[in-house]
């Protein structure tokens, strides 16, 4: 039988605005209890309080996966309001593109913690849960979100495609590790998608020109993402579906 969404314990960080917040309000509606984490908290409140004036169960958690005592505490959160997780879906991610050239260690150091050791913070926190679920015979699923960014190269966004390259490597080989034990690790590699990422690049033309995209390629919303995220989570257990690339129909 196809899992229903009503049973599950979600945590979806990057809740605060697009993909995430899209995944969230879809989770819920379905009737899974989510967890809602990113740094903004007037935005993971107002979200929280939409969807339970719908009707749905969410919980507010104020976390930077960037920090990890923030990633400890919200974990605790988690767990005090709602016990185990049986969904992860590891969302949170910020791109900043710039010509190698211009040495930004600090462009490079917060993609690389965010994408890549913000992801490890945030399985590290709930990995265990995903076992003891899949022991107690619940779907269990961890869901990664990459990027086309790790297949396609895209000129002056080589520290953002490493770190997608890094996640999509991690997650395929964390599937050996965890899909023996019943948990599905699934990866989800968007195209050009609408939402607040582009808005912290701090390079006038690289900015100019994601914003040329956006008016040469009807884009994907971050609701095309959430319904193949919805999809993926709700397969039968046995059904992992491992690896989607979503791209708008026109992107080449
Ligand atoms: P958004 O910028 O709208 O969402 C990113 C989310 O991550 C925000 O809610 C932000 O909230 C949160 N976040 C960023 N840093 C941290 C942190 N240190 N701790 C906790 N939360 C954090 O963009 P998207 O919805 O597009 O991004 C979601 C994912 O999709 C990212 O991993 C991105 O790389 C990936 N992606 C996006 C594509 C696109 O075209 N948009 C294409 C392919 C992949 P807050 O600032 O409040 O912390």
């Amino acid at each position: 039988s196809y899992p229903s969404l009503a049973t599950r314990t979600a945590v979806v960080t990057g809740a605060a605005s697009g993909m995430g917040a899209a995944t969230a309000r879809l989770l819920a509606a379905g009737g899974a209890r989510v967890a809602l984490l990113a740094r903004r908290t007037d935005r993971l409140d107002a979200l929280a309080a939409e969807l339970t004036a719908a009707g749905g169960q969410a919980l507010a958690v104020t976390a930077d996966i960037t920090d990890q005592s923030s990633v400890d505490a919200a974990a605790k959160a988690v767990h005090d309001a709602y016990g185990l997780v049986d969904l992860v879906v590891n969302n949170a991610g910020v791109m900043l593109p710039n010509p190698l050239a211009e040495g930004r260690l600090d462009e490079w150091t917060r993609m690389i913690d965010t994408n890549l050791t913000g992801a490890l913070r945030v399985i590290r926190a709930f990995t265990p849960d995903l076992a003891a679920a899949a022991v107690d015979g619940r779907t269990a699923d961890l869901v990664n979100v990459s990027s086309i960014a790790s297949h396609v190269l895209f000129p002056d966004y080589a520290v953002y495609g490493a770190t997608k390259s890094a996640l999509t490597q991690l997650s395929a080989a964390l599937r050996t590790e965890l899909g023996p034990r019943d948990v599905r690790v699934s990866t989800i590699e968007p195209g050009l998608t609408d939402t607040e990422l582009g808005g912290h690049i701090d390079n006038t033309e690289l900015r100019g020109q994601l914003d040329g995209m956006f008016t040469t390629i009807p884009a994907l919303t971050a609701e095309d993402i959430a319904d193949l995220i919805a999809y993926t989570v709700s397969r039968r257990r046995q059904v992992n579906l491992r690896q989607s690339i979503v791209l708008p129909t026109r992107q080449a």
